[in-house]
């Protein structure tokens, strides 16, 4: 986190401990709880801001970013406990990323048990971890004592023979946390959403229970989570609050918008043109424009070319941008109200008349 002592420019802020949000989900149960919010049920709750992490920062990973999250939350008789809510979750958040067009995402699951799982987990891997510690990176070191889970997220290349051998908290799961497990799977199954069994997904705070999930893509390099969520059926009751199972995630939105620039990259999302349009000297510009605005209307995906007289230039941009047509805007064609529409794959060009125009490019 990110804490520091106030220097204050009032004598009486002097001193102070201050510390920046690093993530959202705490403060959203807290206002679940001071606001009384079980009276309503099943609440569904979203927030969008800044968070903080004093990390070192590399490709992905900074020290302020941006979350968009939501969370689900109430009390077990409006349903938050079911196994169905975490998967309207994730089929909510697999439709996101393709709405998008985000595509090459992979949703890896698992299942982190409830505490009394935990506690077992927790002995048995400190068990494992105590002969082998020695001879892993410092941060695992580091985390064996602070946080044993957390060795899961070790991404040094020599550790991960030594991972390998450690017990997973899948052995440790008891009957309802197997069986709310397999509810989950079962549905998105049969939605079709895809996901990938991720044993090593522990999430690294402890209020985890049951379902932990994160949204990767390849692309991003080492820092691959798009957003990453789970279930906490046990947070309002630690911070002082009534019963009130709930599960939620939040999207990097930083990362997110790389992931929509890789997938750009991709091309599939990237629009090429429908049609280019060339205007034949700069006295033809506002006509192109016109015309311009005109299909964009009637949803034709346009580039619009500048006022160049040399026609094979303007040949060549479309050619590069992978325009199906370019539109020849000229003095003639103006006057004549019909215009020069050439296929640039077959080299075909007839004369359209102004008003069929959008209609014969989207034929
Ligand atoms: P977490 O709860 O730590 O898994 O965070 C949820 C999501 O926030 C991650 O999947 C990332 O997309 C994003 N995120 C977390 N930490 C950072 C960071 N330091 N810089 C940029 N994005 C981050």
């Amino acid at each position: 986190m990110f804490t520091w002592e106030d220097r204050g420019r009032a004598e009486s802020d002097k001193g102070n401990s201050l510390t920046l949000r690093p993530e959202n989900t705490a403060g959203v149960v807290r206002a679940y709880i001071e606001h009384k919010l079980w009276d309503r049920g099943l609440n569904k709750l979203y927030y969008i801001g800044p968070q903080f992490r004093r990390e070192r920062p590399q490709k992905g990973r900074y020290r302020q970013f941006y979350q968009i999250g939501a969370e689900v939350i109430g009390p077990a008789s409006a349903g938050s406990e079911s196994p169905a809510r975490d998967a309207e979750v994730l089929e909510m958040l697999a439709t996101v990323l393709d709405r998008l067009g985000i595509t090459g995402w992979n949703l890896e699951l698992n299942s982190v048990g409830c505490p009394n799982d935990r506690a077992a987990f927790n002995t048995a891997l400190k068990k494992a971890l105590e002969p082998v510690v020695a001879n892993m990176c410092a941060d695992c070191q580091r985390r064996a004592v602070t946080n044993p889970l957390r060795v899961f997220d070790c991404k040094v290349p020599a550790d991960q023979p030594i991972i390998d051998t450690l017990p997973r908290i899948s052995q440790f799961l008891d009957e309802a946390c197997r069986t709310h497990f397999a509810a989950v799977k079962e549905i998105l199954t049969k939605v079709g959403v895809p996901f990938t069994l991720n044993d090593r997904l522990v999430r690294g705070l402890d209020y985890y229970t049951r379902t932990a999930f994160e949204f990767t893509h390849g692309a991003l390099g080492a820092q691959n989570a798009i957003l990453g969520g789970g279930r906490y059926d046990g947070l309002s009751e630690a911070l002082g609050g009534p019963a009130a199972p709930g599960i939620g995630f939040a999207i990097g939105e930083d990362r997110l918008v790389m992931s929509l620039q890789e997938s750009a990259c991709a091309e599939s999302v990237l629009k090429k043109p429908d049609v280019y349009i060339a205007p034949l000297g700069a006295g033809m510009n506002p006509e192109a424009a016109l015309l311009a605005r005109e299909l964009r209307r009637h949803d034709v995906v346009v580039d619009l070319g500048d006022e160049t007289f040399r026609l094979k230039k303007s040949f060549e941009t479309a050619t590069k941008a992978g325009a199906k047509y370019i539109l020849i805007v000229g003095g003639n064609e103006v006057e004549a109200g019909a215009f020069a529409l050439k296929n640039l794959a077959t080299g075909e060009q007839i004369s359209v008349p102004r008003a069929q125009l959008a209609q014969k490019i989207q034929e």
